[in-house]
């Protein structure tokens, strides 16, 4: 099965999502557990964690279906010893609250080294950081996002998400998701079908597709190698339909949240709409 949605809202709680993915025609969906934009957050209610599971049975979402997404704050690789701490502890947080609502996975950025460690230094403190989430929580799969590059944002590698992977001791519990707009930033092309079979064929032998929890489908504001996070609507940038055809059709995809984040929400339902036809064409 295929599963194609977006990020969601959760305004006004966590409970409201699953609706709003159902009114979009979606069959997967993203969210935010907390404002993604402030440390702090009142605590989920036993209630609304309820209401946030009936209402996925509801509407027919399982956990496979589901991408929630952490806080732009939280950098797990940080240079700085205090404002690392602070950073595992909010993703601590996160994950408890996936576990509170019956999710099983959190997609998150890796982290910075922010221009005073090495890459190398601040991989091994994301992995270190993983490592004491799982300790703390269960049932919930950390999954690395690749970036664009942009800065010192570590995982535009994938070399770097294999390092990760290679230092966490519960491989059970760790995998990682591909944003299409991240990847071609970062230098990995995507426009033709060959380019898709060439970069999801290095992905493979580099960190193992059996990882891949997740894909978010973006196109690309700006051109290959950017190292720019612009995402576009789908076609309308510079990776173009056969890309997002690739994925709706190829078998690497099943049964994984396939995320849009792509800016004008307005079109949600179309682009949806058209991933669907593909795979069923
Ligand atoms: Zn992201
Ligand atoms: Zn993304």
């Amino acid at each position: 099965m295929k599963f194609f949605g977006a990020h969601v809202s959760a305004g006004g709680g966590v409970e409201n999502a699953p609706a709003n993915a159902a009114a979009i025609g979606a069959t997967a969906f993203a969210l935010f557990t907390k404002n993604q934009r402030q440390w702090s957050a009142p605590p989920l209610t036993e209630e609304q964690c309820e209401r946030f599971r009936d209402r996925c049975a509801e509407y027919g979402y399982t956990p496979a279906q589901i991408l929630p997404h952490d806080s732009y704050l939280i950098n797990l690789g940080h240079p700085e010893q205090e404002a690392l701490e602070r950073s595992r502890e909010s993703f601590i947080g996160e994950m408890q609250r996936c576990q509170a609502l019956g999710l099983d996975r959190l997609n998150f950025h890796p982290g910075s080294h922010l221009g005073k460690i090495t890459s190398l230094m601040s991989l091994d403190r994301i992995a270190e950081s993983i490592n004491m989430a799982l300790d703390r929580t269960s049932g919930v799969t950390a999954v690395i996002e690749n970036t664009a590059g942009q800065g010192s944002n570590l995982g535009f590698a994938w070399e770097h998400i294999a390092h990760i992977i290679d230092r966490v001791e519960d491989k059970s519990r760790v995998g990682f998701c591909i944003d299409t707009c991240h990847s071609f930033a970062a230098g990995h092309d995507l426009r033709t079908e060959d380019d898709c079979r060439r970069t999801f064929g290095e992905i493979d032998r580099v960190i193992g597709l059996k990882y891949l929890r997740g894909m978010h489908l973006n196109d690309a504001m700006k051109p290959l190698g950017s190292h720019v996070d612009r995402h576009a609507p789908l076609g309308e940038g510079h990776i173009g339909w056969e890309c997002f055809r690739f994925i709706a059709r190829s078998p690497i995809f099943e049964n994984i949240p396939i995320i849009l984040e792509t800016p004008d929400e307005e079109r949600w339902p179309q682009e949806i709409a058209r991933l669907k036809e593909m795979a069923a064409e």
